[in-house]
């Protein structure tokens, strides 16, 4: 049986019915920019991941150049962010002046550390980007323990859980995107910030509204970058089940745990006390280009991640020697993981990677 590398529709099934009435909801009611679907989603999100204000934005790449920004990061600042990750991580940096300086990650944890961020810090740091890169979660507390403060890229953490609570709650602010396929997905893009800093927040509110609190006077430049009242509604009809989905994919991630695929490949670690939500359960093998091969001839969807980091790619090309990327870049490779995945969907892809690394 094939198995896909995602799968959003069958969580997604039962709330058919539930997902329409809140799309009508919204076409009755008329309103369509900033209404009461987003401020109901912005408390109940809020209230989710542990913070005092969460601001919905159109999409997790807007989030963090507006988060940056409204942590008074501009030209002449440096922002620490990985390389490995999704590329957004650092383009986002670009429009706020500031430049991106690249840090390295554990490849064991896919993750930047205290180490290696410490290792760029400069007097002109203004900001550390942390990546809960996969769900699993950045040791943000040890980071801000440095003196600088952190932006959480939450984007693929949504329903992760850290030593001191949630992704959204460990930094100064954080981001998520609800990009259909992440572990919380809107049908269109979609975003949001999350801080406790109640003048951040207002300055967050502010930019992603032209620089503006009243509409009628404008402050400084900003963006239009709003969530919109039809991915909000949508939003609220799924967000009381992202926990039952995230413990299905704890669930995923525990049956490759208690498989014999330990001996096959390096499997993610989850950092110190968290307990991730894996948005995609990556693995580590020297031979993950010949397995991506075999493994998609048998109908099993695996995908490598960011073959070429954010440091080499031609918009952004620097020359740091940056050993845990690029070893992770090289030996990644995604498999198969969704709140549903069965012990036997796992058992099966665990088999095929058997067959071509065992023995
Ligand atoms: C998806 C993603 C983003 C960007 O989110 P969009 O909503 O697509 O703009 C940023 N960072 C990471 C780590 C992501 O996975």
């Amino acid at each position: 049986m094939p198995v896909p590398l995602f799968d959003t529709a069958t969580p997604l099934a039962p709330l058919q019915a539930e997902l329409r009435s809140a799309v009508e909801r919204v076409l009755d009611s008329g309103r369509y920019i900033l209404g009461p679907e987003v401020s109901a989603f912005e408390a109940e999100f809020a209230e989710y991941v542990g913070a005092a204000h969460a601001i919905g934005v159109a999409n997790g790449t807007d989030a963090l150049t507006i988060a940056l920004q409204a942590m008074g990061v501009g030209r002449g600042d440096e922002v620490v962010v990985p390389s490995f990750s999704f590329y957004a991580s650092a383009e986002a940096i670009v429009p706020t002046g500031a430049s991106a300086v690249f840090c390295d990650i554990d490849p064991e944890t896919f993750c930047v550390t205290a180490e290696t961020v410490r290792a760029v810090l400069t007097p002109r740091t203004k900001a550390v980007i942390a990546v809960h890169l996969f769900g699993n979660v950045a040791p943000v507390a040890e980071i801000e323990a440095l003196g600088v403060p952190v932006l959480e890229d939450a984007a693929q953490a949504a329903g992760s859980r850290g030593p001191d609570g949630r992704p959204g709650a460990l930094g100064t602010a954080a981001t998520f995107s609800f990009y259909p396929s992440k572990n919380l997905g809107a049908f269109g893009d979609a975003g949001a910030i999350t801080t406790s800093d109640a003048s951040l927040a207002e300055r967050v509110r502010e930019l992603r509204f032209h620089g503006s609190t009243d509409k009628q006077t404008f402050e400084r430049l900003g963006y239009n970058s709003r969530l919109d009242e039809l991915q909000a509604a949508i939003l609220r009809v799924q967000l009381p089940h992202l926990e039952r989905w995230a413990d299905g994919r704890r669930t995923a991630a525990h049956s490759y745990e208690a498989s014999a695929l330990a001996e096959l490949c390096s499997l993610p670690r989850a950092t110190d006390g968290s307990d991730p939500a894996w948005h995609l359960y990556v693995i580590r093998s020297e031979r993950a280009d010949e397995l991506e091969t075999a493994l998609r001839a048998d109908g099993i969807e695996v995908r490598a991640y960011y073959r070429l980091p954010t440091h080499r790619q031609p918009a952004m090309l620097v020359d740091v020697a940056l050993p845990g990327t690029d070893e992770a870049a090289r030996t990644n490779l995604a498999l198969p993981i969704s709140p549903v995945l069965s012990e036997a969907q796992a058992g099966e892809v665990v088999a095929a990677i058997s067959a071509v690394l065992g023995a």
